[in-house]
């Protein structure tokens, strides 16, 4: 790849390709696997990367809302898509575009099923989602009857599938929380096929549950953070590969004596002769102010270059006083080293975060596709 001459994220589809298939390399043969490529797939580019799983024949696509959905298949995707967190004001768009709800509580099926009639849809596929002790979204183990009986009185919708979230899949320290957790959801995935007569597909693991818990696999695993790159640990992040790498540039170098200070508020004041380097990137761009005040850094030939002062809309400022650099050399946020989640880490938060946060500003670039 060229040095960088602007604020970039580079997109490495090799890489996508490896995590993939090293996801693939822990399941069972003829468990599938359900690629979630929700907001704008952690923050990369959601129809490019679905395109790219699309054809590395991935049985499923998730998102959160309808509008991403809508977005796919503009794009021209065609493998089946759920949608984690349909809103009903959109059901109808839904169907327009053959995008699968997931249907978690009695008020969404039953509009659901209003909607499915009147658009005269016979056994539209529907995911029915049971909260098993995240209490986030989900249907509880004594709704099945209800759901049975108003399923027996339809034939506008089918069950495609079933599914739970974990909750602390990648604390061990919750094991036993998370082993009950599989037991639920068995035992409910179980009395609801004997009662509707069918199998639906089965599914429950994110990534951290597919690493931690190959008994709970079971038909269809759903990854979003190991695609991108990320595990559970650092072992597991080793052989994984960051598919992102957020880079940019040094706009201009200041020289400043003892006692000036560096931005707005004027939060950083210099304690003896140093250089600061401004670089094109801020918290519109995705950086937020928790990186600012020498929390966050930014790697410059190799070195790492605090961010002192406030984080700008559209700038930083680092402390470039032991470095040697010039204006237009290369700066990186995060890609291999330092990744994002020990990026994500200096300021206190997660991989997933940081990430997702990079705005659909910067631009994206891929390579080795
Ligand atoms: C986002 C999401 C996932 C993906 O989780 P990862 O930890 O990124 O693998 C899986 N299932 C649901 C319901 C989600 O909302």
């Amino acid at each position: 790849m060229p040095k960088a001459k602007e604020t970039v994220l580079e997109i490495d589809l090799k890489a996508l390709k490896h995590n993939f298939e090293y996801i693939k390399s822990k399941l069972k043969n003829n468990t599938k696997i359900l690629a979630v490529v929700k907001a704008f797939a952690y923050g990369t580019d959601a129809n490019l990367i679905a395109d790219y799983l699309q054809k590395l024949d991935v049985d499923y696509f998730a998102v959160a809302y309808v509008n991403e959905g809508v977005a796919l298949r503009d794009a021209g995707i065609t493998t089946p898509i759920l949608v984690l967190h349909p809103q009903t004001v959109n059901f109808k768009t839904l169907i327009e575009r053959c995008l699968e709800p997931n249907l978690y509580s009695v008020k969404k099926l039953e509009a659901f099923i209003a909607i499915a009639s009147k658009e005269n849809q016979v056994n539209y596929p529907v995911h029915i989602k049971f909260n098993t002790g995240l209490n986030r979204l989900g249907f509880l183990e004594n709704d099945v009857d209800y759901i049975i009986t108003q399923l027996k009185e339809t034939s506008s919708i089918k069950v495609k599938s079933l599914f739970s979230h974990l909750a602390a899949s990648e604390d061990i320290k919750e094991k036993e929380f998370t082993i009950n957790q599989i037991k639920t959801f068995k035992t409910i995935s179980d009395n609801f096929s004997n009662a509707i007569g069918y199998q639906p597909i089965r599914h429950l693991t994110n990534t951290s549950g597919i690493i931690n818990y190959p008994e709970a696999h079971l038909d269809m695993v759903r990854t979003g953070i190991g695609l991108y790159g990320f595990g559970n640990s650092e072992e597991e992040n080793k052989k994984l590969k960051p598919i992102a790498t957020l880079k940019s540039v040094i706009s201009q170098i200041h020289k400043l004596k003892k006692g000036e200070t560096v931005g707005y508020n004027r939060s950083y004041k210099s304690e003896g002769f140093e250089k600061t380097a401004t670089i094109p990137i801020g918290h519109a761009d995705g950086i937020g102010r928790h990186y600012g005040n020498q929390k966050g850094f930014v790697t410059i030939n190799g070195k790492r270059a605090l961010i002192v002062g406030n984080v700008c809309m559209d700038m930083i400022m680092v402390d470039i006083s032991d470095i040697d650099c010039h204006e237009g050399d290369e700066v990186i946020i995060f890609g291999d080293t330092p990744n994002a989640s020990q990026f994500a880490n200096s300021a206190k938060t997660i991989s997933y975060e940081i990430i997702a946060a990079i705005s659909q500003r910067v631009r994206r670039c891929f390579t080795n596709g």
